[in-house]
C-alpha cells in the first residue's frame, strides 16, 4: 500500500459510528447521497481479495447495520454498495472500504445500470441491440 497517510487512521473518533472486532463504520466525509457511508477494516489492506473471512464476517455485520441505520433515518429507495478495488477501478484511498450509497428516487433521471456506469460507453446495454438481432451486414 502506498506511504501516503491513511486518512481512517487519522479520524477523529467521534466520526466513527460504530466498531466490531475486525472493522468500523463512518459517513462518508464528501457523502454523494445523504446516508452515504463506508464499512473499513481495522487492519491495513488495500483490497477487498486479500481480506480474511472473519474480516468479511465484521465488514458486513457492518454493512448491515449501516443500512439499517440509513432506513432509519433516511428511507432511502434503494443502495448501491461497491468497491473500488486498485488504482485502475478508480480506489484513490488505499485502504479497502466499502461504499453503502442509499440511493433515492429522482436522484437520477435514469437510475439503470447502477454500478455499470463505472465505464459509460457500455452502462446502457439495453439501448443497443444484442448482436443476434442485427441485420445481417
Ligand atoms: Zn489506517
Amino acid at each position: 500500500m502506498s506511504d501516503k497517510p491513511c486518512p481512517f487512521c487519522s479520524l477523529p473518533a467521534s466520526r466513527v459510528v460504530d466498531e466490531n472486532d475486525h472493522a468500523f463504520w463512518i459517513r462518508d466525509g464528501f457523502p454523494v447521497s445523504p446516508g452515504h457511508s463506508l464499512i473499513i477494516p481495522r487492519r491495513h489492506v488495500a483490497s477487498f481479495f486479500a481480506i480474511t473471512f472473519e474480516e468479511r464476517e465484521s465488514l458486513f455485520q457492518l454493512l448491515d447495520q449501516a443500512k439499517l441505520v440509513a432506513d432509519a433515518e433516511f428511507e432511502p429507495d434503494g443502495y448501491n454498495v461497491g468497491i473500488n478495488d486498485g488504482a485502475t477501478a478508480g480506489q484513490t484511498v488505499p485502504p479497502l472500504h466499502i461504499h453503502l450509497i442509499p440511493r433515492y428516487q429522482g436522484d437520477q433521471a435514469d437510475p439503470r445500470g447502477g454500478v455499470r456506469w463505472v465505464i459509460p460507453d457500455k452502462a446502457d446495454y439495453w439501448i443497443r441491440p444484442p448482436p443476434w438481432a442485427l441485420p445481417d451486414a
